[in-house]
């Protein structure tokens, strides 16, 4: 039992790329999308393509279905707005097809996994999973031992204990066979804890990492302001926030 957990990779080709290098060193061979191909960065297309061919699971996020239409863009900012609105006029009619066939939900039943770009409880209505009370009330959405989900690129993990106690827990855990999971996956094309760096999961067995990996943030912001991207989005990446 070994894959990886990737979300939230918004058009950085190079952050993407570094992280399937990551994962290809480590052999790991299954790697699941929780969504969030495209928005904010330079290379929609490239990342669409490697993620079809790449990943056995392709979730939608909020940013997938809004570049095609599928979901409306009112509660986005207008950095946001603005990188949705380039996005669709580059994305090509191949790439839109992909973005369609992203699916809200999955699981692996196997890996007794759930799934999710936002929340289980509400996966189209894209709510923000932010704290524990949040994940107490999520915790009834879904049948499985873990949810993973991604969303709001601050990658954590929670255990909620046979007790019924929720612990908030950083960078790894050992997952215990009474305790059930809920774990974010953090972002691989837009980190915003702080820390620049690309971020994924891998799961080995009952052992879960998060894991940073550093890319050439510089080569990313060169690309956005040839392609016109906003400013205070080409700022943000190489500060994590
Ligand atoms: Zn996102």
């Amino acid at each position: 039992m070994l894959y990886a957990v990737i979300s939230d990779v918004h058009s950085n080709l190079d952050a993407f790329e570094a992280v399937l290098n990551d994962i290809d060193r480590r052999r790991i061979r299954e790697i699941i999308f929780l969504g969030d191909a495209v928005g904010y960065g330079p290379e929609p297309n490239e990342c669409i393509e490697l993620l079809s061919g790449k990943c056995s699971t392709l979730l939608a996020g909020n940013h997938d279905w809004a570049a095609v239409g599928s979901t409306d863009i009112c509660c986005f900012n207008d950095y946001a707005r603005h990188a949705i609105e380039w996005t669709t006029e580059m994305i090509t009619d191949r790439s839109k097809a992909v973005l369609n066939s992203f699916v809200l939900s999955d699981e692996k039943k196997e890996a007794d996994a759930f799934f999710v770009h936002a929340t289980p409880k509400e996966p189209g209505e894209w709510h923000y999973l932010l704290s524990l009370g949040d994940a107490e009330v999520n915790f009834n959405y879904f049948d499985n031992k873990i949810c993973f989900l991604g969303h709001s690129h601050q990658p954590f993990i929670i255990e909620r204990m046979q007790s019924g106690e929720l612990v908030l827990l950083r960078g790894e855990a050992d997952m215990k066979p009474d305790s059930r999971y809920i774990i974010n996956a953090g972002s691989v094309g837009q980190p915003r804890d702080g820390d620049p760096r690309a971020c994924y999961a891998i799961v080995e067995y009952d052992r879960v990492e998060i894991v940073r990996i550093p890319y050439n943030i510089v080569n990313v912001q060169e690309k956005m302001r040839q392609a016109g991207l906003p400013h205070h989005l080409i700022e943000r990446l190489a500060l994590g926030r």
